[in-house]
Order: C-alpha cells, then sequence, then structure tokens
C-alpha cells in the first residue's frame, strides 16, 4: 500500500464522516492521472505487411521472425524490411532539399505541441488554397488533415490508392508563409500522385517544415488537440516511420466548417 493510502486509511477509520474517505481516493486518483496516459489517442498506423498500403514503386514490405518460441525456439526474435516511409511516418527536408536536413537532425519543437485537425470532405481531392481557406486554420501553429483516406480506412488497407486527398502547392505556400510548424496528412504522401513536379514537399521542406504522413484519424473528431510526434532516429537518412499521439486540449473552441 503506498504511504498516501495508508494514510487515508487509518484517517478513514477515525473519521466522524465518510468525506475524508471520499477526498483521499480522489488524492490518490488524481496522482495516478499525472503518471497515466489517460486523454491520448493513438492515430499511428499499424505496421503490417497485411494491411499496410505501400506507395507504387516503394520498397515491398517484409516482417520475418527469425526465431519463434511458438516453433519450438529458445527465444522470438524478428527482422523488418520496409521503405523508410512505411505506414505513419516523417518526411525529413532532406526527402527533397539538397542540404536539408536529416531525420535525426529534425528538432522536436515541430513534433510536440498544439495541433489542429481539420476535415477536409470526402468530395475533395485537392486541398488547395481555396478549399483551406474555407476552414479556419490561421491560428493554428500544426496542422493536420482528416480527409476521405481516413473515411475511407486506406491507412488500414494494403490496395494503393492513387487518388488520395493532397495538399495542393498554393495551400503548402499558405502554411508554410503563416509560420506553421508541422502538416499532417492521412495518407502516405502529402503530394498528389503524379505531380509533375514535387512542389508540396518542396515548399514545405524548404521552410524546414516536417510533414507528417500516413496518420489513421479515423478515431479522432476536427477540432485541436496537443500532438506528439516521434520518427525513429535514424542517422542521415530522410525519413523514419513515427509513433504519432493526439490529446484532445481543454477548452477546445472550433468554428463550424460550411
Ligand atoms: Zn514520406
Amino acid at each position: 500500500m503506498h504511504k498516501k493510502s495508508a494514510e487515508c486509511a487509518v484517517r478513514g477509520l477515525v473519521a466522524v464522516v465518510g468525506l475524508t474517505l471520499l477526498a483521499c481516493a480522489q488524492r490518490d486518483q488524481s496522482a495516478r492521472q499525472d503518471l497515466s496516459a489517460q486523454g491520448w489517442i493513438d492515430v499511428t498506423a499499424t505496421l503490417d505487411p497485411a494491411t499496410t498500403p505501400v506507395y507504387q514503386g516503394d520498397a515491398p514490405m517484409k516482417f520475418d521472425f527469425l526465431k519463434d518460441m511458438r516453433k519450438g525456439d529458445m527465444l522470438t526474435l524478428s527482422v523488418y524490411s520496409m521503405g523508410a516511409h512505411s505506414g505513419t511516418h516523417i518526411d525529413a527536408p532532406m526527402h527533397f532539399i539538397a542540404d536539408g536536413a536529416p531525420i535525426d537532425q529534425v528538432a522536436l519543437s515541430p513534433l510536440i505541441g498544439a495541433a489542429r485537425v481539420i476535415d477536409i470532405a470526402d468530395s475533395v481531392q485537392a486541398i488547395d488554397a481555396a478549399e483551406l481557406n474555407r476552414h479556419e486554420w490561421k491560428s493554428a501553429q500544426r496542422v493536420l488533415f482528416r480527409t476521405r483516406s481516413t473515411l475511407r480506412g486506406w491507412m488500414d488497407s494494403s490496395t494503393f490508392h492513387r487518388d488520395f486527398a493532397y495538399i495542393a502547392p498554393d495551400a503548402a505556400q499558405l502554411l508554410a508563409d503563416a509560420g506553421v510548424q508541422l502538416v499532417g496528412v492521412d495518407y502516405i504522401s502529402a503530394e498528389q500522385f503524379g505531380a509533375a513536379a514535387p512542389l508540396t514537399h518542396r515548399i514545405l521542406l524548404g521552410r524546414g517544415i516536417p510533414i507528417v504522413e500516413g496518420l489513421d484519424l479515423r478515431t479522432v473528431q476536427a477540432g485541436d488537440y496537443d500532438v506528439i510526434v516521434l520518427p525513429l532516429k535514424v542517422r542521415g537518412h530522410e525519413g523514419a516511420p513515427a509513433r504519432a499521439i493526439l490529446r484532445k486540449r481543454a477548452g477546445n473552441q472550433r468554428v463550424p466548417t460550411p
């Protein structure tokens, strides 16, 4: 028993009324909450060769057991082989900028803090400046788009879809010019499939703005959150899978979108 709980129990015995016990129970509970994962929502797509989409032309995903206790081995031991941009991941500036920072040099500050999840209708494929401006985004420090890809469960389907919603270069320019620190999308690329040039990536990464791609936003709604998204720290490479979590911000006030 914790010291505080023991103290509570003793005081509970001598208390004339039951209120003391109640107060102690509440204090114990708040102490536990300080150290808990309460309120955090996992928005990471589960990496699984059976259900993780692979961008057309990217490396196949292969997970194997080198040793397997279920087959009589002394231990279980795995090997993973996959593209650096598999599942939920971060693009570092090095991805499209010649002297851009690799993933191990991306600062923590854009990856942790206030973020706004913006709903984009299923009918919209191009998130261009006009579409962006239909939403309340200008006060947001980090912007995550929840699009048709989430509505259709595409981060949980091994079929690669070309018609995912993407951020058009004019919208990327607005976000970059406004000083947004992190931009996120819910499919494995922020760029239009087959775009003649990777302008969206160049605009964002050229400003040092990391892009989080492949979020699974099915369990969250539009609104204001805290985000933590932490990519694997791989030295000298341009991207890495990441774990991403969101927590609803207290006093969330969202302007309804038309
Ligand atoms: Zn990427």
